[in-house]
């Protein structure tokens, strides 16, 4: 049976709480408060005890799936397990008990943690400079797509557009339309990089940066990144890139070696802090020293010794985020950080590629690999055979998957593969879980050829069983 909402457990009269006698003296609360912000009617809140709190919780949490409770495949978002030391770290006293408007005298630890945050960010990835300010990854895209119009706006023309591949994700295009860019896209070859000869094509002087995500969405290495960033340099154009992927690089490559003069970062992928419904975000950005006037402000500077926050940057875009961004995320990032050190990095990247390839060896002869190769972190297939079988599709797979207790990979992204299950099974899975899930694969395969309408029908033992999708974006309802 569905959960009931809180407010239909809701008895009048019910408590969660008991209070001591009042012993001081009843005041009136329009002598404490502006007449017109007390409210006039009681608000609609339920009524209940707190083991009915409580269990209300728990069910629905129970019903919820996690990365605490299986495998989660889910391509491009790397849900990764989220070590609880960094929870820990992030529950302490001194962190919690601040406030982002205290004087930086009184929170010299603090600021210290987001400098050493940010050294060891830009020490990973080859930049000069960071700011941690951006609270996601398509955040970041903005912050630098700004960035990027900034620099350009100084030599005395923004430019018109930015171009990007056709096996992006969607965030791209859309952090460039909303920076002032028209986005143009680059064609892949048939080995799934970017096509040089597009790129040829559409190259000119009125091309403001290329972004590229390394390795690309469909877990493949741009392996003519070297000779693209030149070529792009040499129209005055910069090189950005989606950082989403590092997970697959960390410790291996720095972007900043290899052309690229800018890039996010999503501390929520690669650095373990929990993401979807985990909390929020951080997706800081890097830049090369010329880049560096540019950043939001305040900066965290550092003079004799102390820490100050400063706004002294005079071509700065400005600000991005209220105060200085998620910093409950940045404490999170720094303990796996450090807790990892450069060899544990390192094997992060190592067991992420080893894991993704493993796993595809296992499934590339039962579904279809579009484009072939070792991968990186995560590999791409279509589904598109199965639609012979009473036209069954990737929908169905995904969703037949979460009855056998796995979460569905990532579905009908990259575009340019039909039907297409992205993959990425993180570094953090143990060979049984790989091999388990591979064997559910092939099992929902067989089960496609001689029961299409089991698949059609899925899933058939979740808390709920298949939504209207459509429905449920079309018509939200969000109050009761
Ligand atoms: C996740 C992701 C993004 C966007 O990051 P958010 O933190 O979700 O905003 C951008 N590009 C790629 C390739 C991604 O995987």
């Amino acid at each position: 049976m569905p959960e009931k909402l809180i407010i239909e457990l809701s008895k009048k009269g019910r408590k969660g709480y008991s209070l001591p006698k009042l012993d001081v003296e009843e005041r009136n609360l329009a002598d404490l408060i502006p007449e017109k912000l007390i409210r006039k009617s009681e608000p609609n809140l339920p009524e209940v005890t707190e083991n009915e709190v409580v269990r209300h919780f728990v069910r629905l949490s129970n019903m919820n799936y996690n990365v605490d409770k299986g495998f989660y495949p889910l391509g491009s978002c790397t849900m990764k397990y989220n070590p609880k030391i960094n929870e820990k770290l992030a529950r302490l006293e001194g962190f919690l008990n601040i406030h982002p408007l205290q004087p930086a005298s009184t929170v010299q630890g603090a600021l210290k943690l987001m400098k050493t945050l940010e050294n060891l960010l830009a020490e990973i990835a080859g930049f000069d400079a960071i700011s941690l300010q951006p609270a996601a990854g398509a955040h970041g895209e903005l912050t630098s797509m700004m960035i990027v119009r900034r620099y350009h706006e100084k030599q005395g023309n923004p430019r018109k557009y930015v171009l990007i591949p056709d096996s992006a994700h969607g965030t791209n295009p859309a952090s460039v339309t909303i920076s002032g860019y028209i986005a143009k896209q680059i064609k892949s070859n048939e080995r799934g990089r970017v096509d040089l000869d597009d790129l040829k094509k559409n190259l000119n002087e009125d091309v403001a940066a290329f972004m590229v995500t390394n390795p690309n969405t469909l877990g493949l290495f741009e392996t003519d990144i070297i000779e693209i960033s030149k070529m792009v340099h040499d129209v005055g154009g910069l090189m950005y890139m989606d950082g989403a992927n590092l997970n697959a690089l960390v410790g291996y490559i720095r972007p900043g070696d290899i052309g690229f003069d800018v890039m996010h970062f999503n501390l929520h992928k690669t650095f373990s802090t929990p993401h979807g419904g985990g909390g929020p975000g951080s997706g800081p950005v890097g830049v090369k020293k010329f880049l560096e006037p540019f950043l939001p402000v305040p900066r965290i500077v550092e003079k004799d010794g102390k820490y100050e926050l400063s706004y002294d940057f005079p071509d700065s875009i400005g600000k991005v985020h209220f105060f200085y961004g998620n910093f409950n995320v940045f404490i999170k990032a720094l303990t796996y950080i450090l807790m990892m050190g450069e060899e544990g990095l390192k094997k992060v990247a190592e067991n992420a590629v080893i894991n993704a390839n493993y796993l595809k060896s296992l499934l590339e002869e039962e579904y279809q690999l579009p484009y072939k190769g070792h991968c990186m972190h995560e590999f791409v297939l279509s589904g598109k055979f199965l639609r012979k079988y009473g036209k069954v599709r990737t929908l169905d797979v995904a969703k037949r998957l979460l009855d056998y207790g796995f979460h569905a990979p990532t579905i009908y992204f990259p575009l340019i593969v039909s039907e297409a299950l992205m993959i990425e099974p993180t570094e953090t899975e143990s060979k049984e879980t790989l091999d388990a899930f591979a064997e559910t694969m092939i099992k929902i395969k067989k089960e496609a050829m001689e029961n299409p309408e089991l698949l059609h029908s899925a899933p058939h033992n979740t808390p709920v069983r298949r939504l209207d999708e459509v429905k449920a974006a079309r018509e939200l309802k969000v109050r009761w």
